[in-house]
């Protein structure tokens, strides 16, 4: 591990600017990063006077690149009230039964199920055996929404994300995927091909919590 030390000087516009030494850092460098910051790295034997005299000179790209990633998070969309009331009256339709015939294909039972809408989750399951579903979930391919309900549903056995819960749910993601591949869906074709050649511990797992970060929770 490379050893660092820092300091934190606060720009009117851009806020807080690490200032951050490091014995890899070769030369003086700037990190815009949507979420941690901005970050200047600089070599150990470089004085901070300088790496903020850098920083000075570079401050007119920061705030372009500032501006280009705040662009970028205005794309993500919000959901207007019709579109939420549609989304929740889909979601109550379709996603407890679908859940019930999985639950009783792989023999899981669970207490009681609850439609939601929230930004911070597509679903949990509490320790009272309650699964709670979102609404986007509605808004994912089929083979997808199956990915979610199945997570939820191995937590009925494994409260934790443990190696035990893992193994369950790839046994489950491998028996539903394959079901998939008979009905000839392309989007479980395309799945099963990255996975196959995935070197992840559970490629099935990994490869289906990839695809389903191309979606927001709306
Ligand atoms: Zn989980």
């Amino acid at each position: 591990m490379a050893k660092s030390s820092g300091k934190i000087i606060v720009d009117p516009e851009i806020g807080e600017v690490q200032i951050v030494k490091s014995s890899r850092s070769r030369s003086i460098s700037i990190r815009v990063h949507p979420v941690r910051g901005v970050r200047v790295s600089v070599p150990r034997l470089v004085p901070y006077a300088a790496a903020i005299a850098f920083f000075k000179m570079k401050r007119g790209w920061v705030l372009e690149v500032m501006a280009k990633q705040q662009e970028r998070f205005k794309d993500v969309k919000v959901a207007s009230p019709d579109e939420v009331s549609e989304l929740r009256r889909r979601a109550k339709a379709e996603l407890p039964p679908r859940l019930a015939e999985l639950a009783s294909r792989y023999g899981f039972t669970y207490n009681r199920v609850a439609i939601k809408h929230n930004a911070t989750n597509w679903g949990s399951c509490s320790t009272k055996n309650n699964i709670n579903l979102n609404i986007n979930i509605v808004r994912l391919p089929a083979v997808l929404q199956d990915y979610i309900l199945l997570h939820e549903l191995c937590h009925l056995r494994h409260h934790d994300h443990g190696d035990a819960f893992h193994l369950l749910l790839e046994h489950f993601l491998t028996d539903n995927l394959m079901r998939r591949l008979g009905e000839e869906d392309e989007l479980s074709k395309s799945l099963a091909r990255k996975a196959a050649v995935s070197k992840a511990r559970y490629p099935i797992d990994y490869t289906m919590s990839r695809a389903i970060k191309q979606y927001r929770l709306i």
